[in-house]
């Protein structure tokens, strides 16, 4: 297969500085994403991808074992500078040999594959939120607006060892590989990222570029950037990326072998103590929200259901769209219209609060009574 390759990388409309990174050595692609302050960020992700690039040229060992020595390279040097302690990166790469693209990825960057005019995500992010959707905790629209959607729970460079998940994907000829940062994925949806790949065909540069351009208009909150692949059947000229933008390429074949390291001891704590810590979290904040329910349960309020006026038990409210009345205890016979004309009563759809169910069904009465008052021509008055 031959590849032509775009590509872009933005800072974005937010940020000062850009913390991503790519790599076109081909056949080696990736993007990273670094993180741990704003020097932090932008070392650990060009370290890794240098590191990884200068394994990869000499091929010296299977492109798993590169990655891992990118990783200690990453700790090794947050461990010894303070400016850059605790830094990490995401990483996605693909190395693209015949047919087949060799995926290793850490973290929460994404490889797409669009193939037929339909988009698939082959990746997996390694966030706390996308750990939530498949425990069931939460639904995946929840976790695209989760305030922590942005939590790792892997990086690059953060531990001395690091699980990679690794891939092989069959290539078609005409199938397109999108390798981007979440500050793509983060600003606009993936029906938006495949009409942009689906409406450059053929033009993996100006699709990348169309893809950084939308992500700004929809906010740019973060960097962001794209490796686009065009993957286009071999008409025995080349092997090379054909459009790809870096210099140097390479022949030489990364073995691929799926090594997964055991996760160290240490590691195994670290994970272990964000785990409990985030457990905690979330009992202390389910408690608070008990406890808050218990107290709004005890109170009442008179408003309308129905088209009626109509006894509630709750307040009549709701915080962040989490709806704070609950239950109609009481469709009266009385029209909400009718006690709405009385200047008393005319807030009645926003709810009036009282003390008690009794003072509920006194409340009730009241209107009960203004109401028959008026009907009878004499004015709703101050009680
Ligand atoms: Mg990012």
């Amino acid at each position: 297969m031959k590849i032509e390759a775009g590509v872009a990388t933005h800072v974005g409309q937010v940020r000062s500085g850009n913390e991503d990174a790519y790599l076109l050595e081909p056949p080696l692609y990736a993007v990273a994403d670094g993180m741990g302050g704003h020097r932090g960020g932008e070392v650990a992700s060009q370290l890794a991808l240098t590191t990884i690039a200068e394994s990869f040229r000499k091929g010296a060992a299977p492109f798993a074992e590169q990655v891992q020595a990118a990783n200690r390279a990453v700790f090794e040097r947050s461990g010894a500078d303070r400016a850059v302690a605790g830094m990490g990166t995401t990483l996605t790469a693909a190395v693209i040999q015949g047919d087949l693209a060799h995926l290793v990825h850490v973290g929460d960057s994404r490889a797409y594959l669009l193939r037929a005019g339909s988009l698939r995500q082959l990746t997996d992010d390694h966030t706390l939120v996308n750990r939530m959707v498949k425990a069931g905790e939460i639904t995946p629209a929840e976790a695209e607006v989760h305030p922590h959607r942005n939590v790792l729970v892997r990086a690059l460079g953060t531990e001395p060892d690091v699980p990679l998940d690794e891939q092989d994907v069959g290539l078609l000829d005409g199938d397109r590989l999108l390798l981007c940062s979440d500050g793509l994925t983060g600003m606009i949806t993936e029906e938006q990222i495949q009409a942009i790949l689906g409406a450059t065909e053929g033009a993996p540069q100006e699709a990348a570029d169309r893809l950084v351009t939308a992500a700004n208009h929809a906010g740019g909150v973060d960097n962001i950037t794209v490796v686009v692949l065009d993957v286009l059947a071999d008409d025995g000229a080349t092997e090379e990326g054909a459009g790809a933008p870096a210099p140097g390429t390479t022949t030489q074949a990364a073995t691929e072998q799926p090594a997964r390291p055991a996760r160290t001891p240490d590691a195994r704590r670290r994970w272990w103590r964000i785990v409990i810590i985030v457990g905690i979290v979330v009992v202390a904040l389910g408690a608070a929200l008990t406890g808050a329910r218990a107290l709004i349960d005890t109170r009442w309020y008179v408003g309308v259901a129905n088209g009626h006026v109509a006894i509630y038990q709750g307040i009549p409210a709701d915080v962040f769209g989490y709806d704070l009345s609950h239950v109609v205890e009481e469709e009266t016979d009385i029209p909400a219209a009718a006690a709405e004309a009385l200047p008393l009563y005319s807030s009645l759809a926003s709810g009036i609060n009282v003390d008690s169910r009794a003072d509920a069904d006194a409340r009730v009465e009241q209107i009960r009574r203004d109401v028959r008052r008026a009907a009878r021509g004499v004015t709703g008055g101050h009680a």
